[in-house]
């Protein structure tokens, strides 16, 4: 059961209006009826009073004339018998007589002067009659509370047929409209609203209501409709943006390895030697410089080799160029594939390579520069024509020595070393003196 606060109250405010309203308007109309009836009454005891002295009067007066005490007596009794008379006091020649009991506060008094004026005019005496107010007062009090009761029970009868009618016509139809707000769903927003009143004839501001809350009720719909409609389309919308997202995004992660590839790509260019795939002259220098600061920091020996083809230009000019890089390719193979992990290989001229041998002192260089010389000069280059030649290196050594050595004093020294083998025949290595008692190989 919903509780509707604000329809009990107006309800309940109108009960109590109601009742106060029958209540002031009872005592209100019932002093009005009283005043109207004491009003009532008052006339009549005039025309009561009118009446004695028509009737009642000239019959006096003759029976004073004729001294008709008898008839006096019986017209005084008669006097006092008619209703609201209180008090009867006849005055005539010193005689006084009364009927009734005496008024203080009359309601009216009236005096009627008795005289005979058949053969000429005589003064008689004076007829006094007294209207009293108590009859009346107790009159008006016996009517006031009928008078109240039936006005109170009519006003209070009037009220509850309006309340019932309030009910039946507004509240009824208010507490309907609040139930429907306060419950129906976006479903139930459908089908219209309908108070399930009774067809009258004439509209009244409950079908205006009923009309406006329905015409409300479709406009809502109708924007509801437009929103979800503008939804769709932007998730239409988000939806196509997404993968136009995601799709360049994939773009741009492709594009992105593909810069990267370049970029390693590039730096391996850079790198190294695009002919033989050794370090480049540049990327080795640094290396070697690299190389002796790490080896002086560990106090431990480093040793570069100077290798040079001996008559590198005679195979230019017996079998091409192409011969000739050929050539420079199986060198730089062969001394590659007879290398450390932590030695490297670059080249610094046409014909001319560099060796870095870490951790390696004079001795241990003269061992591996031996190898390789020994190794290439095994080596057999296979012509495009399907020749086959082979040829010899010479290597000179340098050894890293004092703190002052930069990389290209020690490249200098082996390249003196070098510049020594090929002075002394080529196909051989030279180096420092100390570094051991390799006989000379190319004598043989
Ligand atoms: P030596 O025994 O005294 O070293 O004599 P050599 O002929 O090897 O020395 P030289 O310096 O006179 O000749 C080197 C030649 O190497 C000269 C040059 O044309 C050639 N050369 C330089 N770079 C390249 C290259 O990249 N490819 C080829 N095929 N030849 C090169
Ligand atoms: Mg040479
Ligand atoms: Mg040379």
């Amino acid at each position: 059961m919903i509780r509707f606060p604000r329809q009990r109250s107006i309800s309940m405010r109108l009960a109590v209006a109601t009742v106060m309203f029958s209540l002031l308007v009872t005592v209100l109309g019932t002093v009005l009826m009283l005043a109207v009836r004491y009003n009532d009454d008052v006339a009549g005891a005039h025309r009561r009073l009118d009446e004695i002295g028509r009737s009642y009067v000239p019959s006096l007066s003759t029976s004073l004339w004729l001294v008709d005490q008898d008839r006096v007596d019986l017209q005084l009794d008669e006097l006092a018998k008619i209703p609201g008379v209180a008090e009867v006091r006849l005055r005539s020649e010193g005689v006084e007589l009364d009927r009734g009991h005496a008024v203080h506060d009359p309601l009216l008094l009236r005096s009627f002067p008795l005289s005979y004026n058949e053969a000429g005019h005589f003064d008689l005496g004076t007829l006094q009659v007294a209207f009293g107010r108590a009859p009346v007062i107790a009159k008006l009090e016996d009517r006031s509370v009928g008078i109240a009761l039936a006005t109170l029970v009519t006003l209070l009868a009037t009220s509850l047929s309006v309340l019932l009618l309030v009910r039946l016509w507004v509240t009824r139809h208010l507490e309907a409209l609040a139930r429907y707000a306060r419950y129906v769903t976006f479903e139930q927003l459908q089908i219209p609203l309908d108070l399930r009143r009774r067809r009258r004839r004439s509209s009244d501001e409950f079908d205006e209501v009923v009309a406006s809350f329905n015409r409300m009720r479709e406009r809502f719909l109708g924007e509801l409709a437009v929103r979800a409609r503008h939804e769709t389309e932007l998730e239409n919308h988000r939806d196509r943006l997404e993968s136009l997202v995601s799709a360049r995004t994939a773009t741009l992660e492709a594009q992105t390895l593909q810069l990267e590839q370049q970029k390693r790509d590039l730096q391996r260019l850079a790198n190294t030697d695009s002919l033989t795939g050794v370090l480049s002259r540049r990327c080795y220098l640094e290396l070697v410089s690299a190389e002796m600061l790490r080896s002086r920091r560990q106090q431990q020996p480093l040793s570069v080799l100077m290798l040079d083809v001996d008559h590198f230009k005679q195979v230019n000019d017996g079998h091409g160029h192409a011969g000739g890089d050929r050539m420079l390719t199986v060198v730089a193979d062969t001394c590659k594939g007879m290398l450390r992990e932590v030695d490297a290989i670059g080249r610094i001229g046409g014909e001319e390579f560099s060796i870095l041998l870490p951790q390696a002192d004079a001795e241990g260089a003269w061992l591996v520069a031996e190898r390789l010389r020994v190794a290439v000069a095994g080596a057999r280059v296979v012509l495009d024509d399907g020749t086959s030649i082979s040829c010899t290196v010479s290597i000179g050594i340098g050894e890293l020595q004092g703190t002052q050595d930069g990389p290209e004093t020690l490249i200098a020294r082996a390249d003196r070393a070098l510049y020594e083998a090929k002075r002394a025949g080529r196909n051989q290595v030279q180096g420092p003196r100390d570094a051991g008692s390799h006989d000379d190989p190319s004598g043989s």
